[in-house]
């Protein structure tokens, strides 16, 4: 089970600092989770002002 961003990501940026794997990018306007890379530690959800990261 890893975390996915949802098509809600306003692209603020907040998360990706939140992640100690770094697995986090921006693409598309958007940012993305790096599935073989997530260690499924949740930091990244706490973070998000919208609610766009959950488990998949
Ligand atoms: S769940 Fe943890 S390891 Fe996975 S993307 Fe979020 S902060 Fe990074
Ligand atoms: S914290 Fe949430 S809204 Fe901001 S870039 Fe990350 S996923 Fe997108």
């Amino acid at each position: 089970m890893v975390y996915k961003i949802s098509d809600d990501c306003i692209n603020c940026g907040a998360c990706d600092s939140s992640c100690p794997v770094e697995a986090i990018s921006e693409a598309d306007g958007k940012r993305v989770i790096d599935a073989s890379s997530c260690i499924s530690c949740g930091a990244c959800a706490d973070t998000c002002p919208v609610s766009a990261i959950s488990e998949d």
